[in-house]
């Protein structure tokens, strides 16, 4: 938080730029997945592999999601990696995974777009649209998103500041989609023992600011499995409006981010943990 070097009083900035700032809707949006509804008294649960493996890892990953009581499916096709030797991802047969994994279990689905050409092609395929921390400020992919009618999951930049964060959803409505989810996906500190610090303060902050959706992703936000299910609990305690988790049917063979998906039966036992906090909160969970 800035300070005025004369005071001792915290600059507290209470607006966002003016398309997604609360004050231009107080009542708040809510973003509408083929009737789910994000952003109002339900809790909307999102979860799935990190990435779309093969036809049998997304299926039995999906349905286990699916028994366990998650709404959204999610799976990347697209996976933006640190390394160009990682798996890269299924691409358009990703894809045509996760719309079969649709079909099987009546669940929507939420796949990442890392770039402006794919956009039309993800689109075709996903329920909802999903840009990565990575693109948070890839300006043409937000402006493109922005055209798109599909609504879009917008994950914060690893290193962005909530101002910097406001913009790049600012980017999206100014070009007239309004649907978009943020999500706290973690940031980096100097903490090292974890893989991200998931930023918990973002919640309320965002929630004052502006008048889209928040959700947590405490997957990435931790890194490590044992610690998804608290930091899952603590964000639905602290606000968030969903949540975005990994689960892998055997995450010991995971592709990508094995170690922080969590098992199925672990993803079962927290949404039933889950219906309590959100009863506590005076929320329910979102049951398809
Ligand atoms: C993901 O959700 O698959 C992902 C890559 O997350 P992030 O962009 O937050 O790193
Ligand atoms: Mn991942």
């Amino acid at each position: 938080m800035e300070t005025d070097a004369c005071s001792i009083e915290p600059i507290v900035k209470t607006e966002g730029p003016a398309l997604v700032s609360r004050s231009s809707r107080p009542g708040g949006t809510i973003v509408d997945v083929n009737g789910i509804r994000i952003g109002g008294r339900e809790i909307v649960i999102m979860a799935g592999p990190c990435a779309v493996e093969n036809e049998e890892q997304l299926s039995q990953s999906a349905r286990s999601v699916r028994a366990g009581g998650a709404s959204l499916l999610r799976g990347g096709a697209f996976k933006p990696r640190t390394s160009p030797y990682s798996f890269q991802g299924l691409g358009r047969e990703g894809l045509e995974m996760l719309a079969r994994a649709r079909n099987e279990t009546g669940m929507s689905v939420v796949t990442e777009v890392m770039d402006t050409r794919q956009v039309e092609t993800v689109a075709r395929y996903a329920d909802m649209l999903q840009i990565g921390s990575r693109n948070m400020q890839n300006f043409p992919l937000l402006k493109e998103a922005g055209m798109s009618s599909k609504p879009i999951l917008l994950k914060r930049g690893m290193m962005a500041t909530i101002d910097e964060y406001l913009n790049a959803a600012e980017y999206i409505l100014s070009q007239g989609n309004t649907q978009v989810v943020l999500c706290e996906r973690g940031i980096r500190t100097f903490e090292t023992s974890t893989r991200y610090t998931l930023d918990l303060n973002a919640i309320p902050i965002l929630k004052q600011r502006t008048h889209l959706p928040v959700i947590v992703d405490p997957s990435h936000g931790t890194g490590i499995r044992s610690i998804v299910a608290p930091m899952a609990k603590a964000s639905i305690a602290a606000g968030a409006d969903g949540l975005l988790v990994e689960v892998h049917n055997r995450p010991d063979s995971a592709l990508c981010d094995g170690s922080q998906s969590l098992f199925p039966e672990e993803f079962s036992k927290l949404m039933e943990d889950l219906r309590k906090i959100a009863h506590a909160v005076d929320r329910t969970i979102h049951v398809l």
